[in-house]
């Protein structure tokens, strides 16, 4: 008797304790909802959207609705129950989400549930958006929907949604915790309000044309980073820290400002923008000015804990002075060795650390990293929880020599910029980052511009190995927190990367080979095509860009080979031959995708097909205009106009269906002067004509009228006199820009003392021969912003308000009205009232005909 009661209370005593342990539950059966999404009564924004996350990927899933409930309305259940975010029933089983680490979560069958909660901190009112909303809760449904239930989220938007069908959902058991490894992970998105603004104003029609896909593309764009856990355990603020002080303080505490060679404290030139000025790191007053702003900051914020003093941007005026000059280390055959032992595998130390023409040594880390110790032991003293932010860029980029960094400098890496790269200029970025390390850096915050400057602009591209295996490297060498400027949505022709680097934030671990399969095989029977597709795109974009010459090449189309060079000469690099070989895999993974009947695989393939396409037609577009075409010739449109309008159908039809950022493509064309011809696309976009030629792009003349003087001069009758400044060529775009924010207007402005421009004068010459030109042929203004009056050689021919301006109609006058003979040259004039800011001529006009 004695051995079974025995017996029996142990067995209690083990369900007891087993119940408190790891349990298989159901949520889904037979495409019934068989279990209840509880939150606690009060959900914060970032849970109630965990909550419909949830309800969304398993309808999706199974086709069932699993309801969404507070825990005071459950009521009786059978139901299992799945505890999303702290509540009192979480509080009763003993987990207290408030005690774990930030923006940690548990993921744990328990008594019966699935408990998904985490630490929800921050400003959890705000909306679930919010970079300074904490969302661990969020992250525990993603951790589950990815790992256990196998959905990817590759891109942003519907079409990037992978979630596997079944009609059964079974968890468990279950028992995960995890926590981020990086107290920020960020991805700076192209698509966000500022760029909304500027985009408008270079292309209104075409904004208001397409309503709130801009907000819609915008909130797919944070959703897929916040799916991918991107977020904050800790907000911390930093840039160039002194862009306010020159006019603040120049005339009082001069001392801390650069010296320039003059001996003058201050401005490298004296119209150099203040924002750029440098300031003196040796100065003892800056680092007191530095303390003092802190610990008043920290008096209103007892949480302030990053003392920014990152130097300003730009390249010139570093500090000439004896103090500074004394902490610089010059390259000496002595110190080699040491340097080499820094980390420095093969590196050409002429050019990392030689002398520059302003006399300094090229790094300048020394002395910067001096004050920054300096200004860090200070710091230290009196708030040994506080960091001091600066950036290892520019002239400082390098790791300084023979010297120790202090522990508490934050220290934000801006390199790795550029892929692909060669395998030196590779080993170089990983051997500074090294250097650092060596240097006794503890924090490292990753800042690069590899998203801006690597990707093809519209042309399929891919690298894995290089750019993510060097992110591999600075994971394992601990960097604390990322920023990524700027992910451009790429979607159709470069999403891999996008998605391994995503991936690798969380599970720092997992490595880029394995995030890449699992891309790839999200395509299912179309996996191995999908991998050759972008493996192929890798190695030919690898070889071609690293090939002997190409240099060369990129510098027929720029002054260094740069990014703007990269995609102006792109149809140099990938030719019809490689887009053939292409094609062929990417027909065999269409192929798979209609065998298999899966639409949403199907429609995967659907936005690669388009990216591939815009490919091609981008290569072409960018032969004829940056080849075929230039700024100082007319462009005839026969014959090319077929290709920009496909390319920009083809745009279309990603926008419709929100996976590509069609804004960020066409307003950065537009911003590197137009080098597809796209804008005329916009300009003709649903308008019942077709163009026929554009006058030469520097054969515009613009004039300001600030005495409105202009008529009564007769102006448009002879050719205007433009003002120095405007003389062409105008450096950037004459269009699409505001005349305001335009250098020549700006110089013209300092030139001439005036303040406002009043009337913009536009002038052009067309010379179209008879035979080019169709009878029915129309001078095409597409967009006049402000009131306006144009003129015919000597003839005034239209007159519009304001109003009319920017009404949807293009003003179009026949050749034949004009009073033109065919033939002749004519002189297009043209004044607008108050061109300030946006307003304007804002596209060119040129000879249109009826569209067929
Ligand atoms: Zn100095």
């Amino acid at each position: 008797m004695m051995h079974r009661r025995w017996s029996v209370a142990l067995a209690l005593a083990l369900i007891v304790s087993l119940a408190g342990f790891a349990s298989a539950l159901t949520l889904v059966k037979d495409g019934k909802a068989v279990s209840v999404i509880v939150t606690g009564n009060n959900p914060v924004p970032s849970q109630q959207k965990a909550a419909e996350e949830l309800q969304y990927h398993l309808k999706r899933m199974t086709g069932a609705v699993v309801p969404i409930v507070a825990e005071k309305d459950l009521g009786e259940t059978d139901a299992a129950l799945v505890l999303l975010g702290q509540s009192d029933k979480l509080s009763a089983m003993g987990v207290d989400t408030t005690k774990l680490a930030k923006e940690a979560y548990i993921v744990k069958t328990m008594d019966g549930a699935l408990i998904l909660a985490g630490e929800d901190g921050g400003n959890t009112s705000e909306e679930w958006a919010s970079s300074r909303v904490r969302s661990g809760t969020y992250y525990a449904v993603c951790d589950l929907l990815q790992d256990q239930l196998g959905v990817r989220w590759l891109w942003p938007g519907k079409t990037g949604e992978v979630i596997p069908k079944r009609s059964t959902v079974e968890v468990g058991p279950l028992d995960i915790q995890e926590a981020p490894k990086m107290f920020q992970r960020h991805y700076r998105l192209g698509i966000k309000d500022r760029n909304r603004v500027e985009t408008t104003a270079k292309f209104p029609r075409y904004m208001a044309d397409r309503g709130d896909l801009y907000s819609t593309m915008q909130e797919n764009e944070s959703l897929w980073t916040k799916r991918l856990k991107q977020g904050y355990s800790l907000k911390f603020a930093y840039g160039h820290s002194y862009t306010a002080w020159y006019n603040r303080y120049h005339d009082t505490v001069p001392e801390v400002f650069a010296m320039q060679k003059d001996g003058h404290r201050g401005l490298y030139t004296p119209t150099e923008n203040p924002q750029l000025v440098k300031m003196c790191p040796s100065s003892d007053k800056l680092v007191d000015m530095l303390i003092e702003q802190f610990l008043a900051a920290r008096k209103e914020n007892p949480d302030h804990r990053f003392l920014n003093a990152i130097e300003n941007d730009g390249n010139n005026g570093f500090c000439q002075c004896e103090a500074c000059k004394a902490l610089d280390v010059n390259l000496t055959e002595e110190n080699r060795a040491q340097i080499r032992d820094l980390a420095w595998s093969g590196a050409d130390l002429e050019a990392v650390y030689g002398a520059k023409s302003d006399g300094l040594p090229y790094s300048l880390s020394n002395r910067y990293f001096h004050f920054y110790n300096k200004l860090a032991r200070r710091l230290r003293e009196v708030a040994p929880d506080a960091f001091v932010v600066a950036y290892a860029y520019d002239r400082y980029k390098y790791a300084p020599i023979n010297m120790q960094v202090e522990p508490n400098i934050l220290v934000g890496l801006i390199g790795f910029n550029m892929y692909p790269v060669s395998k030196e200029e590779r080993q170089l970025q990983i051997d500074n980052f090294l250097a650092w390390k060596k240097s006794g850096v503890k924090q490292v915050f990753f800042r690069p511009n590899s998203f801006c400057f690597s990707w093809a602009h519209g042309v399929p591209w891919n690298n894995i190995d290089q750019i993510a295996g060097d992110f591999q490297v600075l994971l394992d060498g601990g960097i604390v927190a990322t920023d990524f400027d700027t992910y451009p949505g790429y979607t159709s022709t470069g999403a891999p990367p996008f998605y391994v680097i995503a991936r690798m934030h969380w599970d720092t671990e997992m490595g880029p080979e394995k995030a890449y399969t699992e891309f790839c095989d999200a395509f299912g029977p179309a996996a191995s095509e999908i991998k050759r597709y972008f493996d192929f795109w890798e190695n030919l974009m690898l070889d071609r860009y690293t090939a002997p010459g190409v240099e060369e090449i990129l510098l027929q189309y720029g002054n260094r080979p740069g990014r703007r060079e990269r995609w102006k000469s792109i149809h140099r690099m990938v030719t019809r031959q490689d887009f053939a070989r292409a094609a062929q895999m990417l027909q065999k993974a269409r192929a798979a995708a209609d065998a298999s009947g899966d639409a949403d695989l199907q429609e995967r393939i659907r936005v690669l097909e388009l990216g591939f396409r815009m490919g091609e037609l981008t290569c072409k577009a960018s032969a004829f205009n940056n080849d075929d075409a230039a700024s100082d010739k007319d462009t005839w449109y026969s014959g090319h106009w077929p290709v920009l309008k496909e390319l920009f159908e083809v745009r279309e039809e990603l926008g419709r269906l929100q996976c590509d950022d069609i804004f960020w493509l066409f307003s950065y064309e537009v911003e590197y002067a137009d080098m597809y011809g796209t804008r005329i696309a916009h300009d003709f976009y649903k308008r019942p004509f077709a163009p026929v030629m554009a006058p030469a792009h520097d054969s515009w003349i613009f004039a300001p009228d600030p005495d409105d003087q202009g008529e009564a001069q007769e102006w448009f009758a002879k050719e205007i006199e433009a003002p120095v400044a405007l003389k062409k060529p105008l450096s950037g775009d004459f269009f699409y820009t505001g005349w305001t924010g335009t250098l020549p207007v700006r110089q013209w402005m300092v030139d001439s003392g005036k303040k406002k421009v009043v009337n913009g004068w536009y002038q052009v010459v067309f010379n179209a021969p008879a035979d080019k030109l169709p009878a029915d042929a129309v001078i095409f203004v597409p967009y006049i912003q402000g009131a306006a009056k144009i003129w015919v050689n000597d003839k005034l021919v239209r007159e519009t308000t304001e109003e009319q301006g920017v009404a949807d109609e293009a003003v179009t006058i026949p050749l034949n009205e004009a009073g033109v003979k065919a033939g002749e040259p004519f002189r297009l004039t043209i004044k607008v009232v108050e061109p300030e800011g946006s307003a304007g001529l804002i596209g060119p006009a040129c000879i249109a005909e009826p569209a067929a």
